[in-house]
């Protein structure tokens, strides 16, 4: 009898394959002691372990290079290292000799005592390699247990369904596309950082499904689709065929990808729409043009830093930046400075513990505590503007004064490369993301700041909600279509076109018809997403009147209710639109 579970979609698509439960955590381990004649096996057992790791991490090194570059591959490198670490490998064989402990129970133990000794330190370098010691602590004490390596999939022969409680940004870019055909977690949003990442891979993604790493067994054969946010477990008959015939609906979409791409994107009465491009890696510029991108309206910079042991340097920075700014020769792209924080955390920062990490040190925060971290991006950045159209942003702003603070940097960052010869474009761009309520109530003021604005929707809705974006069981409540959401869009909206600046959304309103139909409405036509949503949007975007648009906006603006929001748009965007595979994504879009 087939099992069927219910989360949040946060990553189309749809996949079947086998459960593969990802259990990422400190196994127990056994306190064993060992009579003098085992003393020099469990050694050896030590040192197979070490090289076992290297292997493994210099594969993942080696695919990560290929899949996603070498920038990327480098978050390898710190573990790899502390592999030879003496203060790890002496430590641990003097634990077996002298205290005649097991393998594992004497690598515990002695990383246990240098996590101990490095916690007492702040040093922001020392302190990296805590990250580092925990992910690698969790490899090899599995392996020394005979434990199946959590996050080796290699020896997986068909693609797998990952089931996991929740992840993380830095776990996931570990997951390989070939072999992860979908993810299915009991936590976790559409919005959360790593769902955001898994759309970039094209991995099917449910969350919020509550239990299913309880409720799944390894091996069981299930489905998941990312579009209705549904996972079933051992489908009988009828659920393998409807998941055939969605599978042929969805190829044949695929092909006419294509012929959408090199459409033009313009409404039925000649509203030209910009439709860019959401980038979380400098290599999905490609599938970003390919799907129809003529820019990028936000490069999310953070994979620079996230697992990371070091600071990406200048070099490194301005090579990624140049990248994607030759990938759009004739388009704009936006280059958003680090949103650290949150739920991103780089290793080589001494993050606090913080009770609400996103009402915390985050984004713009991080960077003007951070001088070197930030003037070297922004150089790095200002150097990319000598090769395209590019701008610079800023997450998180909440007011006036951070953007004169980030002026004054740029001021002596580009007099230090004019007096250094080195190439920049004197007029650069520098904007902010409106992501708090504080900025989209003082849009007008912000606007004599800045050259444009790119709302960031995800935080504006979770600020304005006070509903934690990650938060599955708010999930419901976090909802695009509340009136305090459609009236600050508004008002940012007019600030704008008053000041005669740019404004654009990146959040993930823009890639769902029903609101991109309400941001068309409120004047905003220039939208940013996910390179995957880019087709479907355009679709929308032709086969509607921006005059519909306007008005259905305007009913939207006096409806006292979120359900009052969306009807007016469903009665506005009238039926050229099928919104019923989109049913699910907002909780009051419509039923599931
Ligand atoms: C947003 O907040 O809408 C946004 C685009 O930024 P991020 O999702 O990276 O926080
Ligand atoms: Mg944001």
């Amino acid at each position: 009898m087939a099992i069927i579970l219910d989360g949040w979609p946060a990553s189309e698509g749809i996949a079947s394959g086998p459960v593969f439960h990802l259990e990422w955590g400190l196994p127990i381990v056994p306190h064993i002691t060992i009579s003098e004649d085992l003393v020099q096996q469990e050694i050896e057992r030590f040192h197979e372990a070490r090289l076992w790791a290297t292997q493994r991490l210099q594969e993942l090194k080696v695919r990560t290079a290929e899949r996603l570059g070498l920038v990327e591959a480098r978050i390898f490198d710190p573990q790899i290292m502390m592999l030879e670490d003496a203060e790890v490998v002496e430590g641990t064989v003097r634990y077996v000799r002298e205290n005649r402990l097991s393998a594992e129970r004497a690598f515990e133990w002695r990383m246990l005592e240098l996590r101990d000794l490095w916690s007492r330190t702040s040093h922001p370098m020392v302190l990296d390699r805590l990250n580092d010691l925990e992910d690698l602590v969790v490899r090899v004490l599995h392996h020394l247990l005979g434990h199946h390596d959590p996050t080796d999939l290699a020896g997986i022969d068909e693609p797998v369904i990952v089931v996991a409680a929740d992840l993380t940004p830095s776990l996931t870019v570990h997951l390989d596309p070939t072999s992860v055909a979908g993810i299915a977690t009991d936590q976790g949003t559409r919005t959360s950082h790593w769902a955001i990442l898994a759309r970039s891979l094209e991995i099917p993604a449910v969350v919020g499904l509550g239990d299913i790493t309880k409720r799944s067994k390894e091996g069981q054969s299930s489905i998941i689709d990312g579009r209705i946010g549904r996972v079933v477990l051992d489908p009988g008959p009828s659920e393998l065929e409807s998941f055939a015939s969605r599978q042929h609906r969805l190829t044949s979409w695929e092909s006419e990808i294509n012929t959408i791409a090199s459409l033009e994107s313009v409404t039925k009465d000649g509203q030209y729409v910009e439709l860019r491009a959401n980038l979380d890696m400098p290599d999905e510029a490609n599938q970003a043009r390919k799907h129809g991108a003529e820019g990028v309206g936000l490069f999310r910079t953070e994979f620079l830093v996230v697992g990371r042991g070091t600071m990406p340097g200048e070099e490194e920075q301005y090579s990624a930046y140049k990248g994607v700014a030759e990938a759009f020769p004739s388009g704009a792209v936006f280059i958003r400075t680090f949103d650290l924080g949150g739920d991103k955390f780089p290793m080589f920062l001494h993050m606090p513990q913080e009770e609400n990490p996103f009402l915390g040190w985050r984004a713009i925060r991080v960077l003007l505590d951070e001088p070197e971290l930030f003037r070297t991006q922004l150089r790095a950045l200002l150097r990319a503007t000598a090769h395209g159209d590019v701008r610079m942003m800023l997450p998180l702003v909440n007011n006036v004064e951070e953007v004169i603070q980030v002026r004054g940097l740029l001021d002596e960052e580009a007099k230090r490369l004019a007096d250094e010869g080195i190439p920049y474009n004197a007029g650069y761009k520098l904007g902010v993301m409106i992501e708090t309520p504080a900025a989209a109530l003082d849009a007008a003021e912000l606007a004599r700041y800045c050259d444009f604005f790119s709302i960031g929707t995800n935080d504006l809705v979770q600020y304005t909600l006070a509903v934690d974006r990650t938060s599955t069981r708010l999930a419901k409540l976090y909802n695009p279509f509340h009136p305090a959401v459609v009236r600050q869009l508004h008002q940012v909206a007019r600030a704008s076109h008053a000041a005669g600046i740019e404004v654009s959304v990146c959040g993930e309103m823009a890639s769902d018809p029903l609101a991109a139909f309400l941001l068309l409405g409120l004047d905003i036509t220039v939208l940013s997403m996910s390179w995957p949503s880019l087709p479907e949007i355009k679709k929308m975007v032709r086969e509607v009147r921006i005059e519909d648009a306007r008005h259905a906006a305007q009913k939207a603006l006096a409806a006292d209710t979120s359900r009052d929001v969306t009807e007016c748009l469903v009665s506005g965007i009238g039926n050229s639109i099928d919104l019923t595979a989109f049913a699910g994504r907002w909780s009051l879009s419509g039923p599931r």
